[in-house]
């Protein structure tokens, strides 16, 4: 088991210093700021959807190890699949973190390298920072889309 979180740790540690998807989209269907005021981790996402399917996904930011490598690891988790299936990966990494319950942990695919964090309850806000920011990004509407577009 310890080697195991050996292996996690080096995940973890490779997508905070190399995160993948770290750019700009030009001309994206959502874009979104998260802030996370308990450690200090900032990002914006850049999404674009077609016909329900997350086409593609690029975030920037700042934060912390587990912030940057959650989302980096989350674009890679989500891009190309459709918004529902986005949102049961969501609530299953949710529930993972916040109870600790691993018994679906392989629905999570590399997902599940953060399980550790599930002991560490002030780091659970780092982790689905990414999460949150994307929730509210495909939530958000063409309206108000609109205005920051034109
Ligand atoms: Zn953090």
């Amino acid at each position: 088991m310890s080697e195991l979180r050996d292996l996690y740790q080096q995940i973890i540690i490779d997508h905070s210093k190399n995160p993948r998807h770290f750019c700009v989209i030009e001309h994206p269907d959502h874009v979104k700021e998260g802030y996370n005021p308990l450690c200090g981790d900032k990002l914006t996402l850049y999404l674009t959807e077609k016909n329900g399917v997350i086409t593609d996904i690029c975030f920037q930011g700042s934060g912390c190890a587990i912030s940057m490598a959650s989302a980096s690891l989350m674009t890679e988790a989500i891009k190309g699949k459709t918004i529902a299936e986005t949102m049961e990966l969501f609530d299953e990494f949710q529930r993972l973190l916040t109870t600790g319950d691993q018994k679906d942990l392989e629905k999570l695919g590399k997902l599940a390298v953060l399980a550790g964090v599930a002991e560490f309850p002030m780091r659970v806000k780092c982790a689905t920072l990414a999460w949150h920011t994307l929730k509210s990004a495909l939530k958000s509407t063409a309206q108000e889309e609109k205005v920051t577009t034109e």
